[in-house]
């Protein structure tokens, strides 16, 4: 009775960690690998529950229980490798499984030895937590909890190959009937136990640190565009900044601002204006690298902080935007009106800090509205500014010409 009562401790500890991921998975509106990890303590509670209370003289068990390991393994490898942005080999997984359940069904037919079963289930699950912790490696996070992940997998995988091996060459035969009093099932469910604790304490870990980030981020967003908020810009500009003098790398401050804007809400309504600071937000989403850092910084004013470029390329990248901007259509405005936005460009000195960056950027972008609208203007270092000619209506050019 007693044993019966402790054997149902491990299923009932992976039902525990079931729902807390479940809980985590909802409350936090996390990703669905966190999901994934739910499902796979379910799927090894399952396992769990069938091989302590199932006949133990019945060879089924050996298959039923294989499936539920097996699939909680599968799921659980496939989630920690989606968590970090990588993709497990599913078919891999798979060959893996058949041609253990076949050497399996073998084993179970030719011999009533429970060693040679155990040794064949344990190689497969340890080969399948190699390929996920091997998975791992090749992703690109590197952080504590992702190294921390990498060492529970590789754990796993450790535990599958040497703990069977070990037992067997002190008991050397089970037969299957005395299986249950054999010192392996003992240590099997001390070692499930051990591993399943760790293994969710892992990740329960992981997870709640990636609630905190997305709620760090939620609060650093501005709703109306998905960009940066001003206080989240200036941190990342401010960073990058440092990044880039260690670096020796070069850094470029775009400013760009809505042409005219204070009309648009006048003639169109705010709503309408809104939607034009969102379309722009996402224009400039979509045209910028992702090495980049793009921020609403006013009502329809915004900032780029273009990595590793000079003045040049960075004056091409605003003109894209000033391009795509010219040519979109906007709801809640007339099929015929089209905005424009004005561009200022400055590229940090040595040393410079990012007011001074922002408050040269911010002079090109005044002199940009000065010279007409709808053009970049570069503030250059050496003497004086100038209209980027490239991208500069035809009218502009004529003004910065005289
Ligand atoms: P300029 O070409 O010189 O930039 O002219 P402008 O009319 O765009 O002038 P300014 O940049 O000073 O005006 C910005 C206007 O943007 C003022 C405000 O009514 C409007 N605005 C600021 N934030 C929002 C917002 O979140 N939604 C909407 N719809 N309008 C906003
Ligand atoms: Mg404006
Ligand atoms: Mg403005």
């Amino acid at each position: 009775m007693q044993t019966q009562i402790l054997g149902l401790v491990t299923p009932l500890m992976a039902l525990f960690f079931a729902a807390t991921f479940a809980v985590l998975w909802k409350v936090g509106g996390l990703k669905r690998h966190v999901l994934g990890f739910a499902i796979a303590y379910v799927l090894s509670a399952t396992g769990f529950l069938i091989t302590h209370i199932a006949p133990a003289d019945g060879t089924y068990v050996f298959h039923a229980t294989q499936v539920f390991y097996s699939l909680a393994s599968t799921m659980m490898a496939a989630c920690v490798c989606e968590r970090v942005g990588q993709k497990l080999h599913l078919p891999s997984f798979a060959f893996v499984y058949v041609i253990s359940a076949l050497v399996l069904a073998v084993a179970v037919s030719t011999t009533n030895d429970v060693g040679p079963r155990l040794i064949i289930i344990n190689m497969g699950y340890g080969i399948m937590f190699t390929m996920c912790a091997t998975t791992l490696l090749a992703a690109r996070r590197r952080e504590i909890l992702d190294l921390a992940v990498i060492a529970v997998m590789v754990f796993q995988a450790l535990d599958f190959f040497v703990r069977p091996t070990l037992t067997l060459l002190i008991e050397q035969s089970i037969p299957a009937e005395v299986y249950r009093d054999s010192v392996y099932y003992s240590l099997i469910g001390l070692a499930l136990a051990i591993k399943g604790v760790t293994t969710a304490m892992v990740l329960i870990g992981a997870t709640i640190a990636e609630w905190t980030t997305n709620l760090r981020e939620s609060g650093e967003r501005d709703p109306l565009t998905g960009l940066r908020n001003r206080g989240a810009f200036e941190q990342a500009m401010q960073e990058m900044l440092s990044r880039a003098q260690e670096q020796g790398q070069a850094v470029t401050l775009v400013i760009a601002d809505i042409d005219h804007f204070k009309q648009v809400n006048d003639i169109w309504g705010h709503q309408a204006g809104d939607q034009a600071i969102s379309s722009f937000g996402h224009l400039i989403d979509q045209t910028i690298r992702a090495c980049d850092v793009a921020g609403r910084v006013g009502g329809e004013e915004f900032c780029i902080a273009v990595w590793n470029c000079e003045n040049d390329p960075a004056e091409r990248l605003a003109g894209r935007i000033r391009q795509g901007f010219a040519r979109l259509k906007h709801s809640g405005l007339s099929d015929d009106i089209r905005l424009t936005a004005s561009f200022g460009v400055a590229t940090a000195r040595a040393g410079e800090s990012y007011e001074r960056l922002f408050s040269r950027a911010d002079a090109a972008l005044y002199r940009a509205k000065a010279a007409g609208r709808d053009c970049v203007v570069s503030e250059r270092d050496g003497p004086g500014s100038s209209v980027a000619d490239a991208e500069a209506t035809p009218a502009e050019r004529r003004r910065a010409a005289n």
